[in-house]
């Protein structure tokens, strides 16, 4: 398989962020003729040239289905996919073998849901989860719950934002089997102490559910250390193309786990008689995956481990602590999500201004942020609001984006008075 080198991953002990920022050409495009603010990544992250380069190559050289062609390029192409796979694992710091890939953090919960949680589930039972979570980990949840006779426990947030541990560790009571749990937030930025409540949620036999989708493309993780039960990542977040993701598992739930999805690639042996399924985590991935999409994900795996996530950590803290201190200084803007640990995520409301106005103005000078809901419909209801801005940063923008990114808001906001 073709290297794709990345132009510019610098000196690793002292990252050159401008030429970083160049490998990623949508950052140079205009939008409605001012230069693009990109400050959406955590609804999905833009991708390095060596990523869109990877997938380029995949097609034009190696195009072939995986598992099944003894002919070269089908080698190739399986050597490039499982190769995807270990590169991710070791990102992760988990076994490959462990590591089921699939399209996303939603497909990676619903697995868990279905072939976890339904055949174990008993009437009577709940799943605990928290105010902060995202839709996808919730509604699995609420339908596995419907099915069962089970319900859903809410475990309440601090005014900061951060979870009320104390009321956490008092909602694992003996009928909650299983806790699920972002490991940072998508709205308010908080870094959740996954592994000290892992370890409580373990002490009383509480099966754990780790959403990693905002968490793994800017910090360094150590999964296997977390001590989480399951814990589930998106592609698309962490530079890598839409429609690939994984859910890593204990390996004993992944041998007692039925399979989820039917079909070709999961089995060993087919009859009318009964099939006899590969094992895992091949018995969890049936039909044709997403190839090119998961050799560029393996890119993107080299692109951040090029970068280091220790110096993109610090990168996006610094990012942070600007663009808050800024934000602070307008009157009448007020932050949602304030807790000590807190990652490169703002949400906000000026007074008097609708968050989608405000988007749509902003867009207008070239800047690009999130308004809404942020499929987290819980949350806002207990923040007592309709919609939020989201302004969410990554390592790729700069501190120049943001001076700019603040004076289009203080504009934007005056024609709105
Ligand atoms: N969980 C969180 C915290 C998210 O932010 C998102 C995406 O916005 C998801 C889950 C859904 O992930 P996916 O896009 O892979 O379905």
């Amino acid at each position: 398989m073709t290297m794709v080198a990345s132009s510019a991953i610098a000196d690793t002990t002292n990252p050159d962020w401008a030429r970083i920022r160049a490998d990623f050409p949508l950052l140079t495009r205009e939008v409605q003729g001012k230069p693009l603010i990109y400050l959406d990544s955590a609804n999905t992250g833009q991708k390095p040239a060596s990523v869109i380069e990877s997938v380029d190559d995949f097609y034009r050289h190696h195009n072939a289905n995986v598992s099944r062609a003894v002919h070269t390029l089908g080698t190739e192409a399986t050597d490039a996919y499982e190769g995807a796979r270990n590169k991710l694992a070791g990102f992760l710091r988990v076994r490959a073998d462990e590591l089921v890939l699939c399209s996303g953090t939603t497909f990676a919960l619903n697995l868990v849901a279905y072939s976890w949680a339904l055949p174990r589930l008993q009437p009577g039972d709940s799943i605990l989860v928290s105010r902060m979570e995202h839709h996808a980990n919730i509604v699995p949840w609420q339908l596995v719950a419907e099915r069962t006779g089970g319900r859903i426990k809410v475990a309440e947030l601090m005014p900061d934002g951060s979870l009320d541990l104390p009321a956490l560790y008092a909602a694992m009571t003996s009928e909650v089997k299983l806790l699920a749990l972002a490991h940072v937030s998508n709205v308010l930025g908080t870094v959740n102490p996954v592994r000290e409540i892992c370890r409580e949620a373990r002490r009383r036999g509480i099966v754990t559910v780790v959403d990693g989708s905002q968490a793994a493309p800017h910090r360094s993780l150590d999964v296997a250390s977390i001590g989480c039960d399951f814990y589930a990542i998106t592609g698309h977040k962490m530079c890598g193309p839409t429609g690939t993701g994984a859910l890593w598992a204990r390996r004993e739930h992944l041998q007692a786990m039925p399979p989820f999805i039917g079909g070709g690639e999961m089995i060993r042996e087919v009859s009318f008689e009964g099939t006899v399924f590969n094992d895992a985590p091949h018995k969890f991935e049936a039909g044709t995956p997403n190839i090119a999409g998961f050799i560029g994900l393996g890119a993107a795996v080299d692109y951040l481990q090029g970068v280091g996530m220790d110096h993109i950590e610090a990168r996006e803290s610094a990012l942070l602590a600007h663009a808050t201190e800024e934000l602070q200084k307008i009157e009448g803007l007020r932050i949602f999500g304030n807790a000590p640990e807190k990652a490169a995520v703002i949400s906000f409301l000026i007074e008097g201004a609708h968050s989608h106005d405000l988007a749509t103005l902003l867009d207008l000078e070239g800047v690009a942020i999130r308004s809404g809901q942020h499929c987290a419909h819980p949350l806002l209801q207990s923040l007592g609001v309709a919609a939020t801005c989201r302004a969410s940063l990554a390592f790729y923008n700069t501190h120049d984006e943001i001076e700019r990114f603040v004076v289009a808001l203080r504009k934007s906001r005056s024609l709105l008075a």
